[in-house]
C-alpha cells in the first residue's frame, strides 16, 4: 500500500514516516508540509532522522492524494478539512489523527466519507481504544451513585483542551449510561461551582513538560473508587495504530470508521 504523510516534519509526522518505511506491505508515497515551511525540498526520511529515501517534502497535497492509496493526516484542524476535500476528489483513503475540529470541519469530513473510507480516531493507540470500550461497559454497569471524572495530562505544546481522547472517554461513558453528553458534561470547573450534580461527567486537563498522554477515568462511589488508567510512554503507539488502520482500510467501502472498527471492538463489549 502506498501511504502519504501530510505534516511529515511534525512530531507525529516524523514518527509516521519511520513507521511506514519499517512496516511490511507499506511504501512511502510522499510527504507534505505547509506553504513556506522551512523543510520544503528536504528529503522526507532524512528530516525524520533516517537515511535519505529520495523523496522531497512538498506543499502539494493535491498531488500527494492523487499518488497515494491512503494518506495519514496528523496536522491542524483547518488543514484536515482541505485534505478531506482531496479525499473526495481522488477517492484516497484517509487516516485522520488530527484533533480539535469544529462542527463545520466535522461535517466536511463526514461528507468526504461518502467517497472513500476515512478512519478518524481521537487516539490511535490500541490500549486507549480498549480503555474506551472498558469505560463504556463500566459506565453502563455502575449507576449514578458513581460519579465519573476524567483527568488527562499532556505536554506543554498541546494547543487544545481537553484532549480529543478525554472527550472520547466522556462520550464512551455517556453512551454507556445512555445519556446525551452535551447535557451532562462539566468542563473545567473554576470558582464557586456549587455541588457536583448527580449523573454529570467531569473533565479536567493538566499541561506540562513532555508528557506524551495520560488519561484516568475515575468512578467515585461512596467508600469505594475505581480508576481506569492509560499512560502513553511514546508517540510510537499512535503511529503504529495509524499505519495499522491504513492497511485495514484497503478494500473497505467508503464510510466513516474509527479505531474500534479497526480492532473489531465497535460493539463496545469488553
Ligand atoms: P505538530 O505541530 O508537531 O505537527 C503538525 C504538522 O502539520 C506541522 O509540522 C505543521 O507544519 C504541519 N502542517 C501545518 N499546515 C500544513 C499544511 N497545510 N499541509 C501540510 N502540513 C501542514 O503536531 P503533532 O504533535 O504532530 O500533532 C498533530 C495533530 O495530531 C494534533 O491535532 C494532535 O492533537 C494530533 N494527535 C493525535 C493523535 C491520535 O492518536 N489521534 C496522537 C498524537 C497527536
Amino acid at each position: 500500500m502506498k501511504i502519504g504523510i501530510t505534516g511529515c516534519a511534525g512530531r507525529m509526522g516524523q514518527m509516521l514516516v519511520r513507521e511506514v518505511l519499517f512496516t511490511d506491505g507499506c511504501s512511502l508515497a510522499g510527504g507534505t508540509e505547509g506553504p513556506g515551511h522551512t523543510t520544503l525540498g528536504q528529503d522526507i526520511a532524512q528530516t525524520a532522522g533516517l537515511e535519505p529515501c529520495g523523496l522531497a517534502i512538498t506543499d502539494d497535497s493535491d498531488s500527494l492524494f492523487a499518488a497515494a492509496d491512503a494518506v495519514i493526516d496528523f496536522t491542524v484542524a483547518p488543514v484536515t478539512e482541505i485534505h478531506a476535500r482531496f479525499t473526495k476528489k481522488h477517492g484516497t483513503n484517509l487516516i485522520l489523527g488530527t484533533t480539535g475540529h469544529d462542527g463545520s470541519q466535522l461535517a466536511s469530513i463526514e461528507a468526504a466519507a461518502a467517497y472513500a473510507p476515512i478512519v478518524k480516531a481521537m487516539n490511535f493507540s490500541v490500549g486507549v481504544n480498549i480503555l474506551f470500550a472498558l469505560t463504556k461497559k463500566l459506565a453502563g454497569t455502575l449507576d449514578e451513585e458513581f460519579d465519573i471524572e476524567i483527568v488527562e495530562m499532556h505536554h506543554k505544546h498541546k494547543v487544545d483542551a481537553p484532549s480529543g481522547t478525554a472527550l472520547g472517554l466522556a462520550q464512551a461513558a455517556a453512551d454507556g449510561r445512555g445519556v446525551d453528553l452535551n447535557h451532562v458534561v462539566d468542563r473545567g470547573r473554576d470558582g464557586i461551582t456549587g455541588e457536583r450534580i448527580r449523573g454529570h461527567i467531569g473533565l479536567a486537563a493538566l499541561r506540562g513538560g513532555d508528557v506524551v498522554g495520560e488519561h484516568d477515568v475515575v468512578f467515585a462511589g461512596s467508600s469505594e473508587r475505581i480508576k481506569l488508567s492509560h499512560i502513553a510512554a511514546s508517540r510510537e503507539i499512535f503511529a503504529k495504530g495509524a499505519v495499522r488502520a491504513a492497511l485495514w482500510s484497503a478494500g473497505m467501502s467508503p464510510g466513516l470508521y474509527d479505531m474500534l472498527d479497526v480492532l473489531g471492538l465497535s460493539s463496545g463489549d469488553a
